[in-house]
C-alpha cells in the first residue's frame, strides 16, 4: 500500500489505483504502454498516478493530454481526460479549471508541445497564475515526429532538422522554461527535476506530488519540468540515455526550485472569482451555430486524361516507407512543374504504429492537401486496405500488397492490382523496397510523371547510392508488373 509520513513520498511496487487495470489502446497490447523501453514518460506517468492516489483526488482529476509521445494519457489514467490541440493544453486546462473549480487539472506536455507551438499558452497561463498543475517532460527533441530540433535542443545536438548539430547563430539557444516562467509574479511553484538516477527519480516524484498538492490547496500555478530520457530518438541504450540526462542535459538545464511562493499564499481556493461557464448545451445558441452536419461531398468518377488532378492515399505500417513513397511522388511532381501537396498522417507510437499520407498532383492550385476520396489507394497491408478501400473513387485504383485481393473488398468500378509486393522486392534483394515497386506500378497506371522527374526526386531524397540503384530497379519491376497484368 502507498505510505505517506510527514509529507514524504514513499514509492511502492504496485499499480497505482489511478491507472486503468488494462489499457484498451490495442487489443493485443492491453498489458503495456506504447512507450519505448527506457522512456521517461512511463516513469513520470507513475509518479502522477501515485500522487493522485496519495492525495485522494482521483474522482475529480482531469488530465489534459498533449500532442506528442505523451498523447495517450487517456488510455492509461483512470481519471477525466481531455486531449488538447498541439501546445494548447494550458488553455484547455484553464477552461476546465475555471468552469469546474473543484476539479484537479493536470496539464501534461512535452518540450516540442509546450516550449515551441505552445510557448505563448504556457507563458500566459503561468502569468495569470491559473490554479493548475503542469508536468513538462523535456527530452530536448521532438520525439514522436521522429527527432526534429525543439527549442530545448542543446547546442551541438544533432537532430533531423539540425543534422550538423544545433547552431546557436542560426537556431538560437536552448530555451530555459523554468527560468523564464520564474520571472513572472504569479506562479506559486516551479521546479526542475531529472530522471538521471534513482535519487533524482525520488526527488522528481516528491516535486510532482507537491505541485499537485498545491492545486488541492488552491495555491496557484505549479510547473514541474522533468529532464527525461528518450533512448529511441537519442539512439542510445536506456542506460546511456539516463547517463546523458545526468551528465549532459543537467549541465544546460540546472536542477532545482526556481520559484516557491507557496508559504506566502493563503491556503484558500478563493484567489480569484470564478464565473462558471454557460452550460455546454447552450453553446450552439450562444455561438449562433446550428447543430446540423455539413452535407457530405459526392464521390466523383475518375476520368483518365491529360488534365492532371491526381489524388493519392498511401497507407501501411510505420517502417514500410509509406511517407517516402509519397515524398518521391510529390518531389517528382514539383520537378515536373505541377502543383503538389504531401500531407503525412501517422499515429503517435514509435512502435506498432500506422502511417499514411495524402498526395495531390495537379496542374491547378490545390485547395486542400487532404485526400478524402483518392483516385489511387496504395495499401501496403490488409488493415490499411480495409480502412480506406471504401473511400476510393469509382473508376479509381487500389494497388494492394497482398497475394489475393479480399473478395469482400471488391466492388464494381474498382480497379485492382494485387501482388505480394514485399516478396517481389525481396527477390530484388531488399524487401523494404516494396514501396518503390508499388510506386512503379502507380506511375505506370497513371502515367502522370516522366521518369526523369522520378530520377531527380530519388537523387534528392535518397542519399545512399546503393539504395538509389535498388529503388530504380524496384520502380522498373513495378512498371513491368502493371504492364504484365494488362497483357495477361
Ligand atoms: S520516442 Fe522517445 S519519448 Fe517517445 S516513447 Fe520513445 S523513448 Fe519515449
Ligand atoms: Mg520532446
Amino acid at each position: 500500500m502507498p505510505t505517506e509520513s510527514a509529507g514524504e513520498y514513499a514509492p511502492v511496487q504496485s499499480r497505482a489505483r489511478s491507472f486503468y487495470g488494462r489499457y484498451e489502446r490495442k487489443e493485443d497490447l492491453e498489458h503495456q504502454t506504447h512507450f519505448c523501453p527506457g522512456c521517461g514518460h512511463g516513469i513520470v506517468h507513475k509518479m502522477i498516478a501515485r500522487a493522485i492516489d496519495d492525495l485522494g483526488v482521483q474522482d475529480r482529476t482531469i488530465m489534459v493530454g498533449p500532442v506528442g509521445c505523451g498523447v495517450f494519457t487517456y488510455y492509461y489514467f483512470d481519471v477525466g481526460n481531455v486531449q488538447a490541440a498541439h501546445g494548447r493544453a494550458p488553455a484547455v486546462a484553464t477552461a476546465i479549471k475555471r468552469s469546474r473549480p473543484e476539479s484537479i487539472v493536470i496539464g501534461y506536455q512535452g518540450d516540442g508541445d509546450l516550449s515551441a507551438i505552445g510557448a505563448a499558452e504556457i507563458l500566459h497561463a503561468a502569468n495569470r497564475g491559473e490554479n493548475i498543475t503542469v508536468v513538462f517532460v523535456n527530452n530536448a527533441i521532438y520525439s514522436m515526429t521522429g527527432g526534429q530540433a525543439a527549442p530545448t535542443t542543446l547546442v551541438g545536438m544533432k537532430s533531423t532538422t539540425t543534422p550538423n548539430g544545433r547552431n546557436a547563430a542560426t537556431e538560437g539557444y536552448p530555451l530555459h522554461v523554468c527560468e523564464l516562467l520564474s520571472t513572472l509574479q504569479a506562479p506559486a511553484y516551479i521546479e526542475r527535476v531529472g530522471l538521471g538516477d534513482n535519487k533524482q527519480i525520488w526527488q522528481a516524484a516528491r516535486a510532482i506530488r507537491r505541485a499537485l498538492a498545491n492545486q488541492v490547496h488552491g495555491l496557484g500555478f505549479s510547473l514541474i519540468e522533468v529532464l527525461s530520457p528518450c533512448p529511441t530518438i537519442w539512439k542510445m541504450t536506456p542506460v546511456e540515455a539516463q547517463r546523458w540526462v545526468r551528465g549532459v542535459m543537467e549541465n544546460e538545464f540546472r536542477l532545482g526550485v526556481f520559484c516557491d511562493r507557496t508559504n506566502e499564499r493563503a491556503v484558500s481556493a478563493d484567489l480569484r472569482p470564478v464565473t462558471p461557464d454557460p452550460a455546454l448545451d447552450d453553446l450552439p445558441r450562444i455561438l449562433g451555430v446550428a447543430r446540423e452536419r455539413l452535407p457530405g461531398s459526392e464521390a466523383q468518377a475518375f476520368t483518365p486524361g491529360r488534365e492532371i488532378d491526381l489524388e493519392v492515399r498511401i497507407a501501411g505500417f510505420g517502417g514500410q516507407g509509406v511517407l517516402l513513397l509519397g515524398e518521391v511522388l510529390a518531389e517528382a511532381g514539383l520537378d515536373a512543374g505541377l502543383e503538389v501537396s504531401w500531407l503525412p498522417s501517422y499515429g503517435p507510437e514509435m512502435r506498432s504504429g500506422t502511417s499514411n499520407c495524402h498526395v495531390r498532383l495537379s496542374r491547378h492550385a490545390i485547395d486542400s492537401p487532404l485526400v478524402a476520396s483518392p483516385v489511387v489507394l496504395v495499401a501496403m497491408n490488409e488493415p490499411s486496405l480495409r480502412k480506406f478501400d471504401r473511400s476510393v473513387r469509382s473508376g479509381g485504383w487500389v494497388i494492394y500488397n497482398g497475394r489475393e485481393f479480399p473478395a469482400d473488398c471488391a466492388r464494381d468500378g474498382l480497379n485492382v492490382l494485387a501482388r505480394p509486393f514485399t516478396e517481389l522486392a525481396d527477390e530484388l534483394g531488399e524487401k523494404r523496397a516494396a514501396n518503390m515497386v508499388m510506386l512503379g506500378a502507380l506511375l505506370e497506371i497513371t502515367g502522370v510523371l516522366p521518369q526523369a522527374s522520378i530520377d531527380h526526386a530519388l537523387a534528392r531524397l535518397v542519399k545512399n547510392p546503393r539504395w538509389v540503384e535498388l529503388d530504380q530497379r524496384a520502380l522498373a519491376r513495378g512498371r513491368e508488373l502493371y504492364q504484365g497484368s494488362r497483357e495477361g
